[in-house]
């Protein structure tokens, strides 16, 4: 079997294709190649992938509590998935969920996706749902929420690399893709082999074509085939199964990355309401799950308990993992926050990143070069910096984020709290137990909490348990500044950051900050931080401070507002998410390393059943959460991740038990 690299590709903006319109069907240019036949397209997807595929049966009988998973390679115009999601609607039982997985290297551009799908007026509903969300062309994996029971993710990229990155199984393949003469660089026998390697067990395809370099590459990754009638101008198609899948060996030498077993989860446990806890049951809950968040003091009382927060990320000049994770963080961030439809809750305002020193700027300049992301994502500005912040900024370069912005993370806490299956409970969880396969929360008032998984999320207090005690969190002290703006004066239309940031002025109080204390849990305002605010403000918009000043609203400790709570970080700086590795176990498994690391054991990590944790988000909660959450209900309901494995496996709370060990040495 050829033997394919897991290493991230890149980071890259992706090119739409050039395509030659008859009305609303589209060719394209690059491959010669329709996307779908101008004739009967939807009849045509229909019979050759969802009957093919016998989905209106499977899905009749779907009463599994994970989701049933399609994959494709080729998006293109969305015309299968959408026929598929139409099939799932009509055919499947309540509680049944769909998960489509789909791969694409030349993303439509918004508008030529509108025009291509407007040929399916009885799809109209569905495509709506899409073009809302349709992601930005950038590389990765875009997780879009079609319904309360239907996710799309976007694989972005080269479908062979992208299913080698893939991180979870397929139950039915749509095997598309320009015809093999017209693509013969995808059809390639790597091909067949990562969609096997990603298969469930009786995992079903079907595709258009009966090409003999298709039907070989198929028989030698152990899919069974056979040809079946086709329709329109087919006159047969192909369609098969794989009965036993090869076994993934990807994790094979960083065995302790592998994942725990799926476990039953009809009552899960969510300790902490801040916004990891809260993003954590309503990505729960939203699966069928009841889910009990028991917080000690109550929701967003932490760090996530700010009357406004920022939502943005700096990313490193040659992108590395981490920055990989909190670049699709955002991106999720803004999607899943755009769906709640609330002006209240967030705006997307815009987020200009200044660059105060020249070392600064020579960084924003080399992210710019290297990667030229879509300006949808984020641009350069080296000119009219006021005009765009709307405020007077003397920094002459740097970044704009034009969908990032600013949420209330208070009042986000408590609506996703208010979601149905979810129920808050006060407390103070001091102990966890497992117990005839159930876990038992031991709370300081006496009381009991029973529950199938656990899921800890209460910031720098989530190594407080024996299960956690190794987990190494810092504490990080933040302090935000608030002043009420003079009527006559304005403050940014965009959130401006440099050092800390400064958002939009809500019912007329600017806030700004945070401070940040390491290793310092104290919660008192204190006059040192917001003097320290107030010299950051200074910094970025020295016009806004002198006015104010002009105005006699000096911004002295005496006349500010503000919070303070702590933040919890891990030391490389990247969240914790994912399930509680069993520190002992894997420190006596994993013992040898220490004397040589290229000496692996072939043992997967253990770790404690059913336990998970999300952690660590530093000041950047609002990016970071939101995604770690779906990461923690994708793997919990053995559904697909919503983040390559290499990403999923940098977020793992048990690697710095490895890293430590290896540094033993
Ligand atoms: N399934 C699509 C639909 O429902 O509209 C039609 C797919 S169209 C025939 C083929 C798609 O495969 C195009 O969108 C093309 O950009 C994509 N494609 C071709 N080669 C690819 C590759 N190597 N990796 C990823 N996508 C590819």
């Amino acid at each position: 079997m050829t033997k394919r690299s897991t290493a991230l590709p890149p980071l890259t903006a992706l090119s739409a294709p050039s395509l030659t319109w008859s009305d609303t069907s589209p060719h394209s240019d690059a491959f010669d190649d329709v996307y779908f036949s101008r004739e009967g397209g939807r009849a045509e997807t229909e019979h050759v992938f969802l009957n093919t595929n016998r989905l209106p049966e499977r899905f009749a009988a779907w009463e599994s509590t994970r989701a049933f998973v399609i994959g494709e390679t080729g998006f293109g115009t969305g015309l299968n998935m959408l026929c598929a999601w139409a099939c799932f609607e009509q055919h499947a039982p309540a509680g049944a969920r769909l998960h489509l997985l789909s791969t694409e290297k030349y993303p439509l551009d918004q508008a030529s996706l509108e025009r291509a799908l407007c040929a399916w007026p009885s799809l109209a509903s569905y495509s709506q749902v899409l073009c809302a969300q349709w992601p930005a062309p950038v590389s990765g994996v875009h997780r879009l929420h079609l319904s309360d029971r239907v996710t799309l993710d976007l694989h972005y990229g080269d479908t062979t690399e992208r299913l080698a990155l893939l991180d979870g199984q397929v139950d039915a393949w749509f095997l598309d893709g320009f015809a093999p003469s017209k693509n013969p660089q995808m059809w390639q026998p790597e091909l067949f082999e990562a969609m096997a390697a990603r298969s469930r067990p009786g995992a079903t395809f079907a595709t258009f074509t009966c090409a003999g370099i298709v039907k070989r590459g198929l028989k030698a990754a152990g899919f069974a085939w056979k040809k079946v009638p086709g329709c329109g101008r087919k006159r047969e198609i192909l369609a098969g199964m794989i009965e036993t899948p090869p076994a993934d060996t990807r994790r094979a030498s960083t065995p302790w990355f592998t994942p725990p077993a799926p476990l039953p989860a009809q009552h899960v446990a969510v300790i902490g309401a801040g916004i990891a806890g809260g993003c954590v049951a309503a990505a729960l809950a939203k699966r069928g799950i009841k889910v009990s968040v028991i917080e000690r003091d109550g929701p967003g009382a932490g760090a996530s308990g700010n009357r406004q927060g920022a939502l943005y990320v700096k990313l490193a000049a040659e992108t590395n993992h981490q920055s990989r994770f909190y670049l699709s963080g955002l991106l999720y961030s803004q999607r899943w926050l755009s769906q709640l439809d609330s002006a209240e809750l967030w705006q997307p305002c815009g987020v200009v990143q200044l660059a105060t020193s020249a070392k600064e700027a020579n960084r924003q300049q080399r992210f710019s070069e290297q990667h030229s992301l879509p300006e949808s994502v984020v641009s350069p500005l080296t000119q009219n910096l006021s005009e765009t912040a709307g405020a007077t900024i003397e920094a002459e370069h740097g970044l704009f984020y034009p969908q990032a912005g600013w949420v209330r993370p208070k009042a986000l806490c408590e609506h996703l709290l208010s979601k149905p299956n979810i129920t808050l409970e006060q407390g103070n969880v001091t102990r966890l137990d497992r117990e005839n396969g159930a876990w038992q929360l031991q709370l300081e008032d006496g009381r009991t909490i029973k529950a199938d998984q656990v899921v800890i999320a209460n910031a720098h207090y989530a190594n407080a348990f024996a299960q956690t005690a190794n987990l190494p969190l810092q504490q990080v002290r933040g302090q935000v500044s608030e002043v009420a703006l003079p009527d006559h004066i304005q403050g940014p239309q965009r959130v401006v950051c440099a050092g800390g940031y400064v958002s939009p002025a809500i019912e007329g109080v600017l806030t700004f900050g945070a401070s940040f204390v390491p290793n310092s849990a104290n919660t008192d305002v204190t006059a040192e931080d917001h003097q320290r605010n107030v010299d950051e403000l200074r910094q970025t918009l020295p016009a806004l401070v002198a006015a104010l000043e002009e105005a006699g609203t000096p911004l002295t400790p005496q006349t500010l507002k503000g919070r303070a709570a702590v933040r919890a970080a891990s030391p490389d700086k990247t969240p914790y998410a994912g399930p509680v590795s069993n520190a002992p176990a894997w420190k006596a498994d994993y013992a040898l390393l220490s004397k040589d690391a290229s000496k692996v054991p072939d043992v997967p990590g253990e770790h404690y059943p059913g336990l998970w944790i999300s952690t660590a988000h530093g000041s950047r909660g609002l990016s970071s959460a939101p995604l770690c959450a779906e990461l923690i209900a994708s793997r919990l309901c053995d559904d697909p991740m919503p983040l390559e494995a290499p990403l999923v496996d940098h977020l793992h709370p048990g690697r710095r038990i490895i890293s430590s060990i290896i540094r033993a040495q």
